[in-house]
């Protein structure tokens, strides 16, 4: 059994990229710049902002991160949005989601310039993704396929069960999955699935995105199944100094002894995310999707 080591996978893709900026600079070509909004004063936001801003400075993207205040109007960030859509300055910009209750995610999505839209959430880049053209990848689904990808896992006629149906995870890994070069048999599995336990047993690849601590158990994992754990449960810890533990969507303990491959929580998947991001600000730079 391999525990699936997402640090040292991001590291060498954080390498890979800074790499690749020093020589776009050396040439002449500005480094790629990125703008993260963010609305309100969300704390688990703040840090992920801040995550990204420091693995910015990392590859040598330049970045900014906008601030708006809690009582910011839809319209007043639909403006926002505007502006960076004209700005050419900006390669790519982020809206950090969750937003504050009175604004539409959908709304401010769909108003960011695909050209720019760098999380990979506007309808035109997800059609793009479906069909199999080039595209902004969501950076959860896009940081599993680099791991797969790292560790030469064989995806090809493989069966796949996907737990989770979200347009962030879910939904776009499974699509993927069954896209030429990868060749998985994919099943989607949801809450409404019935005979859930027989179905996962039946993959050959796990994928565990449904936000449920410790869910899947030793019982419903084939012997030599690869199991990516997407799910991040906080909960109440009095061993850890902060008093709370990250937990999976797999009960880790008594799942890897069966897998030939397994990612832990914290450490797997959750260091990718930020990479896929700084991938497709790259790709942004570089005018590499859209010309
Ligand atoms: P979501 O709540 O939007 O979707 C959860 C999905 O799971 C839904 O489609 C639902 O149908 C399905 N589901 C719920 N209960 C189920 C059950 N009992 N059986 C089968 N299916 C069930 O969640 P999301 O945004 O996709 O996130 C899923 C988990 O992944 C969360 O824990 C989240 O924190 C985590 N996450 C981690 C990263 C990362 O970087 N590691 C990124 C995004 C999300």
């Amino acid at each position: 059994m391999t525990i699936i080591d997402g640090k040292e996978v991001a590291a060498s893709l954080r390498k890979e990229i800074a790499a690749e900026v020093a020589d776009m600079t050396a040439k002449g070509a500005k480094a790629p710049y990125l703008v993260a909004v963010l609305v309100g004063n969300d704390g688990a936001s703040q840090t992920y902002v801040g995550h990204k801003e420091k693995c910015c400075a990392e590859v040598g993207f330049r970045s900014t991160v906008l601030r708006l205040p809690e009582e910011t109007s839809q319209e007043q960030l639909l403006a926002e949005i505007d502006r960076l859509n004209r700005d050419p300055e900006v390669d790519g910009f982020i809206v950090q989601l969750p937003l504050p209750g009175h604004i539409s995610e959908q709304a401010v999505i769909e108003a960011i310039d695909p050209r720019k839209d760098v999380d990979g959430f506007h309808p035109v880049n997800t059609g793009r993704m479906v069909s199999g053209l080039p595209s902004y990848l969501p950076a959860t689904p896009d940081g599993i396929l680099s791991l797969l990808r790292y560790y030469k896992i064989e995806t090809a006629g493989k069966h796949c069960v996907v737990i989770g149906r979200s347009n962030i995870v879910g939904r776009p890994i499974a699509n993927l999955l069954s896209q030429k070069g990868w060749d998985c048999t994919v099943t989607i599995c949801h809450s409404r699935t019935k005979n859930l336990k027989e179905v996962v047993a039946s993959g050959d690849i796990v994928i565990a995105a449904l936000g449920k601590a410790e869910f899947v158990t030793a019982d419903m994992i084939k012997p030599g199944a690869v199991v990516i754990d997407v799910g991040i449960t906080r909960v109440p810890s009095d061993k850890t100094k902060s008093g709370w533990k990250l937990l999976g969507d797999v009960k880790f303990d008594e799942v890897a002894p069966k897998c030939s491959y397994i990612t832990p929580v914290p450490g797997g998947v959750g260091p990718m995310t930020i990479i896929s991001l700084m991938k497709n600000t790259l790709k942004a730079g570089r005018k590499e999707i859209y010309g």
